[in-house]
């Protein structure tokens, strides 16, 4: 999923954007740093932006790395220098306006955005991101705010980061730059910025980065719940009714962080330790799901009846035969989703155990992404020592952030299998911290 927050400067974007994405677990990209350290490289090598020739061939020069430290931090180099903090001057500020006019330059950047983008739920945050980078982004918000406000704001930025520079830069010229600068960015000929037209506009003048950060979420929250699914099956959707009220009912089922759906092919896995695990995961997804149930299953009277409308597929032996592998494959290869339980068998204490190697083989097979889900209760209400089920009790379903294959591209096979259960059960064990914990906010 793809959040774009534009605006021009002294809105909160940056503050903002890095909030909401701390908020929903989704990376943060500042778009504004590449073009600042773009600046400085000029600057570095002496060339102006003038000079349209110099500029275009330092680009293939131009290596801008970003490193995510443990906290969140983020810091920015250019072909190994740290620039961290000198791309936050005022003179970089000017020149990175001049250098962002550049058709080649925004090329470069737009095609870097992009690929990013590609790979994982980012929030990105700049002036031409839900107009020209992210056409279809889900979420567009649009940030302004008095010219003074914005100002001020900046002017207090600067003092807290350079104070010894305090001296060199007053209110009034700040208010003089920003103004310069608006007009410099929302009348240049390429990717001026503007709201686009599906953006949603916030005035920051009178509120406080929180209360902005809050509204955004809220927003997010309120588009994934209404994000288009394909239409359910009538009799799966009855179905899925009936037993989503039973379930309801005598299980106090709650659903968590359905935010993290996203429509198209993936893999559900969930940590299993009961029968009721494949029903409960099934009637928690806002979409019509695929599972697999042993070919006995089929044969008992009622319930046979009951796992089929649910899409359920009879598997002969164990899960790991070609024959599954191969229907797996097509149903993901058809933009299916099947819910598996990695760990391959039920658990036997009700914890998470260690994931076996079908799930990265068909992950790394269908290029597919991986939607880990937390399943908490139903060891207690039907355990594997336990012939029959109890009929009431406590059972959540909580969904994470989905994994992304891409993060796995480009690693030998052997490396990828390993990461692919590594990050998938991390997460696992995340979701089941984040629910004991008190189950607050949206699952990680
Ligand atoms: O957002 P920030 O103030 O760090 O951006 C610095 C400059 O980079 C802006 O004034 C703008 O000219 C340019 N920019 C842009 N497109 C973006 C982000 C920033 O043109 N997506």
């Amino acid at each position: 999923m793809i959040i774009t927050i534009d605006g021009p400067s002294g809105t909160g974007k940056s503050t903002v954007a890095k909030g909401v994405a701390r908020r929903l677990n989704f990376t943060f990209f500042d778009t504004g740093a590449m073009y600042r350290a773009m600046a400085w490289f000029l600057l570095e090598r002496k060339v102006s932006p003038d000079e349209h020739n110099r500029v275009c061939s330092l680009l293939s020069e131009f290596d801008f790395k970003i490193k995510t430290e443990s906290q969140g931090g983020r810091r920015y180099f250019v072909n190994g220098t740290e620039v961290t903090d000198v791309i936050r001057t005022q003179q970089i500020s000017t020149l990175a306006s001049q250098v962002a006019v550049i058709s080649e330059v925004r090329k470069a950047m737009v095609k870097i955005q992009r690929d990013f983008g590609r790979s994982s739920d980012a929030v990105f945050e700049g002036r031409d991101m839900g107009t020209v980078v992210f056409p279809d982004a889900d979420l567009k918000i649009f940030l302004t705010a008095k010219p003074e406000v914005r100002a001020e704001r900046r002017y207090r930025e600067l003092l807290g980061k350079f104070p010894d520079l305090a001296e060199s830069f007053s209110l009034e010229q700040i208010h003089k730059d920003i103004v310069e600068r608006d007009h410099n960015d929302s009348t240049r000929a390429i990717s001026p910025l503007k709201q686009a037209q599906d953006a949603i506009l916030i005035d920051t003048s009178n509120l406080s980065a929180d209360q902005v950060i809050e509204k955004i979420v809220e927003l997010q929250r309120k588009r994934a719940k209404h994000r288009k699914y394909p239409r359910m099956k009538f009799a799966y959707w009855i179905v899925l009714s009936a037993a989503r009220w039973f379930f309801k009912l005598f299980f106090r089922l709650k659903i968590y962080g359905t935010e993290h759906f996203r429509p198209g092919a993936g893999i559900i896995a969930a940590n299993h330790a009961s029968f009721y695990d494949p029903e409960v995961v099934s009637i928690s997804c806002p979409e019509e799901v695929h599972f697999l149930a042993k070919e006995s299953l089929f044969k008992i009277p009622l319930f046979g009846r009951f796992i089929r409308t649910l899409n359920a597929h009879p598997v002969s032996r164990d899960a790991s035969d070609a024959a599954t592998f191969r229907l797996i494959i097509q149903l993901l290869q058809h933009g299916k989703k099947v819910i598996l339980f990695p760990e391959g068998r039920r658990s036997p204490d009700g914890e998470i155990h260690e994931l076996e190697k079908g799930l990265p083989f068909l992950v790394q097979k269908a290029k597919c992404k991986i939607f880990p889900v937390y399943v908490a209760g139903t060891f207690e209400a039907w355990p594997i020592n336990r012939s029959l089920p109890k009929i009431w009790g406590r059972i959540s379903c909580v969904f994470g952030t989905p994994i992304e294959w891409e993060s796995f591209e480009g690693l030998d096979k052997k490396e990828a299998m390993a990461k692919i259960n590594e990050r998938t059960e991390r997460s696992l064990r995340a979701l089941k911290s984040w629910f004991e914990a008190g189950a607050k906010g949206t699952p990680p």
